[in-house]
């Protein structure tokens, strides 16, 4: 029993440092804006915008990421990727863990 603790605290501690985590995508992509007399737009050029690509339940959706936090949403996938990282190695240890029973 002591032993299964260790594994859960162990876990619960890595998870705690990955917060905030995301999973999806994020690709920049160029948006007309609203204003019909915007001089960006009608030359095509278009304006700069980050959007987040992610699946659920089986279907791809997409969202607008505020351009203020494109930062703070690339830490998260990338805290995301590490916690799939850390699922794998968790179902690893448990087939170990099994072992040792
Ligand atoms: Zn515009």
């Amino acid at each position: 029993m002591a032993k299964k603790m260790d594994a859960k605290e162990k876990w619960l501690k890595a998870v705690a440092g990955l917060y905030p985590a995301a999973k999806g995508s994020m690709r920049e992509v160029r948006r007309n804006c609203s204003s019909p007399s915007c001089t960006t737009c009608s030359s095509g050029t278009r304006h700069p915008a980050w959007l987040l690509t992610y699946y659920l339940d089986g279907r791809q959706h997409s969202k607008h990421i505020p351009k203020a936090m494109a930062g703070e949403m690339r830490k998260a996938l990338e805290n995301g990727r590490k916690l799939e990282d850390l699922m794998v190695l968790a179902s690893l240890e448990l087939i170990e863990a099994h072992k040792k029973k």
